[in-house]
């Protein structure tokens, strides 16, 4: 079995996002600048943005993060949005999700500025992503597009099953990969917790793309000798000795005899999505103002 080197791959994107920044200070340019709210202190959370940041200092990129308290109104993290919306020498920002109960979701993504939206979660950004048309591409499913061409898993006319619909994850990666474009012209079949029987989906794909938030959840008798996985879940199991670790939604170690390529949980998707999100912040930076 090949294994997808998320974390290979994404080292390669940002040692060009790094050569590209090196131009553009050479040549005495303003440097883009990617900006992170952060609300309170989920420690899943810290550590993402943590990553996120350091990304950025990899590649010369400007970052900064925003910390809030968890007891923030919506009105006020509202304002902060404001700011970073007129705010010059942002090119883009993220508000780490998930928020407090208090915030209401979808009314503060609607609030980011499309043109500054690097996650691509704005209703504007996601229509036109449905469309077809030019836009920034949520980070995770644009990351997993760039591993895919990055390892050239044939796409085309192949079965792909998504499984998991959310909004920043599944339901996106079903769209990108029926895309008639350059990249994708798959069969999608997306698959969620009200899905009948998925093994009889996932037994019949090509490619599964796993992205449910359960440890271990995609088994070896539900994957078709030779398939492609792409875990794209993140889950901390504790193990017997009392520690704990990262892993997938796929059962690795059992799908290591079946599956032609595979993604790792950790060094897979997640470095690739972190990745997907320098991209698009440096989109926004050369997006005419
Ligand atoms: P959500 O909780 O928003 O969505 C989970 C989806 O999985 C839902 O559509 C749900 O179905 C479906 N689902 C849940 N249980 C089952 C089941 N037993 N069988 C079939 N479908 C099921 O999760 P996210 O999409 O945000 O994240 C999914 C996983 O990916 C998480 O582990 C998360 O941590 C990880 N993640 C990783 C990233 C990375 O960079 N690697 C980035 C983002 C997320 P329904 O709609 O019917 O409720």
């Amino acid at each position: 079995m090949i294994v997808i080197d998320g974390k290979k791959a994404s080292d390669e994107i940002l040692s060009e996002i790094k050569i590209q920044i090196e131009h553009l200070s050479a040549s005495g340019k303003r440097i883009p600048r990617l900006v992170a709210i952060l609300v309170g202190d989920n420690p899943a959370s810290k550590a993402y943005v943590g990553a996120k940041m350091k990304a950025c200092e990899k590649t010369g990129m400007l970052s900064d993060v925003i910390q809030l308290p968890a007891s923030i109104s919506e009105q006020d993290l509202k304002q902060h949005i404001q700011q970073l919306n007129e705010d010059e020498t942002t090119d883009g920002f993220i508000v780490q999700l998930p928020l407090p109960a208090q915030i209401n979701e979808n009314e503060v993504i609607k609030l980011i500025h499309p043109s500054k939206d690097v996650d691509g979660f704005h209703p504007e950004n996601l229509g036109k992503m449905l469309l077809g048309q030019d836009c920034f591409i949520p980070a995770t499913p644009y990351g997993i597009t760039k591993l895919i061409e990055h390892y050239q898993v044939p796409t085309q006319g192949k079965h792909v099953v998504v499984v998991g619909r959310s909004n920043i994850v599944g339901t996106p990666m079903s769209v990108l990969m029926s895309r008639n474009q350059t990249f994708a012209n798959a069969t999608v079949t997306l698959c969620h917790s009200k899905t009948d029987d998925i093994s009889k989906y996932t037994l019949q794909a090509d490619i599964i793309i796993v992205a449910i938030g359960k440890a271990h959840y995609l088994k070896a008798n539900m994957v078709k000798p030779g398939a492609v996985v792409i875990d794209v879940g993140i889950n901390r199991i504790t193990n017997v000795d009392g520690t704990s670790k990262l892993t997938g939604d796929a059962d690795y170690e059992a799908l290591k005899n079946v599956c032609s390529m595979m993604t790792p949980v950790p060094g897979g998707v997640g470095p690739m999505t972190i990745a997907g999100l320098l991209l698009n912040t440096l989109k926004a930076y050369h997006a005419e103002k």
